[in-house]
């Protein structure tokens, strides 16, 4: 139990990445906060997860809002002091894509794209940080990507909020140090989930002749990179970007 008497929240936990994250970290005895998207079913596949984690013996429960807005980001964080007293892991997970070439990309598709996963990144860290620094303690981890290291045609949205979330890290990580509180990034290379299995075998095969280790990464290795990173045994690491991307950047 590394997590043990830890309150984390996983944005965007309902599903894909941020699911396995929310059942690693609660595997390890963190109370798990998982934030979902109040839109459509979401709630129902949030709950499904929280159904699946309290079957493993972990404890979690669910809260809604859309990161992207701050009012709404800041009435989580009201609720999780009031209701938890505090906040020690902060995932930001939730992200989209909204891919096409620059010709074709609507002002739409880029700012919505900036919206959810900069914004959104930057709204929660905000929160937590506040909440952080009162208790000199606290884990940050942004999920980032390969292609906020490498660049990606028909993603130059995406690619500015990913490498944009490296850059708020370094910084964060240089403000907060002395409080106790680490912030690093994990950046996946291509993980076998809803955001990927779009894509057509055509463009997997390719991707995949640029990986070493020749294969996609599953959903694991990434909720693995991010416990280390939120747990003790990682204390002295802050400010970095972990690839778990099967040496494609490197
Ligand atoms: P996914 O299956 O589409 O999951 C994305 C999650 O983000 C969903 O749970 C969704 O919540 C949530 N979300 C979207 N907009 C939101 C908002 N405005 N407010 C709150 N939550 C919101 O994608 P994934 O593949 O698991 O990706 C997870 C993270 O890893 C993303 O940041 C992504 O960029 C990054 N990543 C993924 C890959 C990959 O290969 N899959 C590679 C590199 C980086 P709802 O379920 O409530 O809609």
């Amino acid at each position: 139990m590394r997590l043990e008497n830890k309150i984390a929240l996983v944005t965007g936990g309902g599903q894909g990445i941020g699911k396995e994250i929310a059942k690693t970290l609660a595997k390890q005895g963190a109370f798990v906060l998982i934030n979902y998207l109040d839109l459509g079913n979401n709630q129902e596949i949030a709950q499904k997860t929280q159904q699946e984690i309290e079957e493993l013996g972990g404890k979690c429960a669910l809260i809604s809002a859309n990161v992207a807005s701050y009012q709404e980001t800041e009435e989580m964080f009201k609720i999780i002091k009031k209701e938890y007293g505090r906040l020690d892991i902060l995932i930001n997970n939730a992200g989209i894509t909204k891919d096409g070439l620059m010709l074709r990309m609507k002002e739409s598709d880029f700012d919505q794209v900036i919206d959810v996963n900069l914004k959104g990144t930057w709204n929660c860290m905000k929160h937590a940080t506040k909440l952080m620094m009162k208790q000199k303690y606290g884990r940050i981890v942004s999920l980032s990507s390969v292609v906020g290291v490498m660049g990606n045609a028909g993603q130059v949205n995406y690619a500015a909020s990913k490498s944009g979330i490296i850059g708020m890290t370094m910084s964060l990580a240089r403000e907060v140090g002395s409080r106790g509180i680490t912030v690093n990034a994990v950046a996946p290379g291509f993980i076998q989930t809803a955001m990927t299995d779009v894509l057509s075998d055509e463009i997997k095969d390719q991707m995949k002749s640029q990986i070493p280790l020749g294969s996609f990464g599953n959903v694991q290795d990434i909720a693995d990179a991010v416990l280390f990173l939120a747990s003790d045994e990682a204390k002295y690491i802050t400010g970095q970007t972990l690839h778990v991307d099967g040496g494609m950047a490197m």
